[in-house]
């Protein structure tokens, strides 16, 4: 096995370009005609090594989603790869930050971890089994989406359903900048809350105002009693608003309250108290809505047991795999909060996502995709 391992390692060169090309399509979310036009390479480079079938999925507000298959005939539930070919930088980034290496061979550049890094190895594992005439007659299926950094608002729904007909799900969000892979990571919940009272001259007769800040303070204080760090529960009030003139007793104020925690069980029981907020201020009337929620993928038995079979798969090139946890969601959280078998941060070692020194480490390429080629060719499902 460690034959595949060299075999990866000779390719470096060719996922270094393979990489940098990925990285000269700027693909900022809501720049759909540029993001287009990297789906249309994904779209031959599927093609081009032997998918059975790529399916356009289009889109009107965002980049089209892709979903390629190989095998499609072949007996057992297929593998899926989770990609997404947007990211947060806006057009004309690239021009001020062009990809570059330095002395340590980082790559620098818009977009290089999150997630073209994991594209790359993808592509790579695919075609290194190819090259190797070692392709596993197993279904594997690679759903390429383009809204990942605005929350998956219109992928979800398909993420769940392919997810429920998979066997496992491989989503190939960076490494930790110790090349370790995830096995845990946070959900997150979001609140709006708003408070009704009732105007009055702050002169004249505040005390027939009704202080929607005041009851708003108080809900935020409620709120910061909430949080539960050493069980990894953090509520905080991130935002607030309130209040019409420096002289009148004010009608209204909101919040927007951001939730994270570690288990399905904590989700429930913070959002149940949330939720049962009462008003303080006599006379004032309280409202909670609940925004956009992504479960935790949790470092449960079957995470652990996963993640075992990982390990073992890596041992036998010579690799160690590591885990560790991530206080931010991905497209993972959906997949491992229904209960299927999920792996994330399978993508490169490196740092700086969502920042000015974001890049990936370019010797640990080879590394994960041999790891991804050797999972796709041993991965057995538990019975
Ligand atoms: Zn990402």
């Amino acid at each position: 096995m460690t034959d595949m391992l060299s075999h990866f390692k000779r390719q470096q060169q060719t996922m270094v370009d393979l990489l940098t090309t990925l990285i000269n399509y700027e693909t900022f979310t809501s720049s759909k005609p540029d993001v287009d036009k990297l789906g249309r390479y994904m779209e031959d480079q599927f093609v081009g090594l032997g998918a059975s079938s790529v399916q356009r999925i289009p889109q009107e507000k965002v980049g089209d989603f892709l979903l390629a298959k190989w095998n499609e005939d072949a007996p057992g539930k297929p593998i899926m790869f989770l990609i997404h070919i947007d990211t947060v930088w806006p057009i004309g980034t690239l021009a001020e930050r062009p990809p570059r290496i330095d002395e340590q061979g980082r790559l620098f550049g818009p977009g290089a971890i999150d997630m073209k890094g994991g594209i790359t190895i993808v592509l790579s594992a695919l075609r290194g089994l190819r090259d190797l005439g070692e392709f596993p007659n197993r279904p594997i299926w690679v759903l390429m989406t383009a809204d990942e950094e605005v929350g998956s608002t219109y992928s979800e729904a398909l993420i769940k359903d392919l997810a429920k007909q998979s066997g496992l799900v491989l989503v190939m969000e960076p490494a930790t900048p110790e090349e370790a892979i995830k096995t845990s990571r946070k959900g997150v919940a979001t609140f709006q809350i708003a408070v009704e009272g009732r105007p009055a001259h702050a002169g004249n007769a505040p005390e027939k105002g009704i202080n929607a800040i005041v009851d708003l303070a108080y809900q935020t204080l409620k709120l910061q009693e909430m949080n539960d760090l050493r069980h990894g529960t953090s509520v905080s009030v991130t935002m607030v608003e309130g209040g019409t003139a420096t002289n009148v007793i004010p009608a209204h104020a909101s919040a927007k309250v951001d939730v994270r925690m570690l288990t399905m069980q904590a989700y429930a029981d913070v959002c149940e108290k949330i939720m049962n907020l009462q008003p303080y201020v006599p006379g004032a009337k309280l409202s909670v809505t609940s925004g956009h929620t992504r479960g935790p993928m949790e470092r449960n038995a079957q995470m652990q047991a996963d993640y075992e079979q990982c390990r073992a798969i890596g041992a036998t090139l010579g690799l160690t795999v590591r885990e560790d946890s991530s206080g931010g969601g991905s497209d993972g959280n959906f997949t491992a909060m229904m209960g299927i078998s999920t792996l994330d941060g399978l993508g490169p070692q490196g740092d700086g996502l969502h920042a000015l020194n974001e890049h990936v480490v370019l010797d640990s390429l080879p590394r994960r995709s041999a790891l991804i080629a050797a999972m796709l060719k041993d991965w057995k499902f538990k019975e």
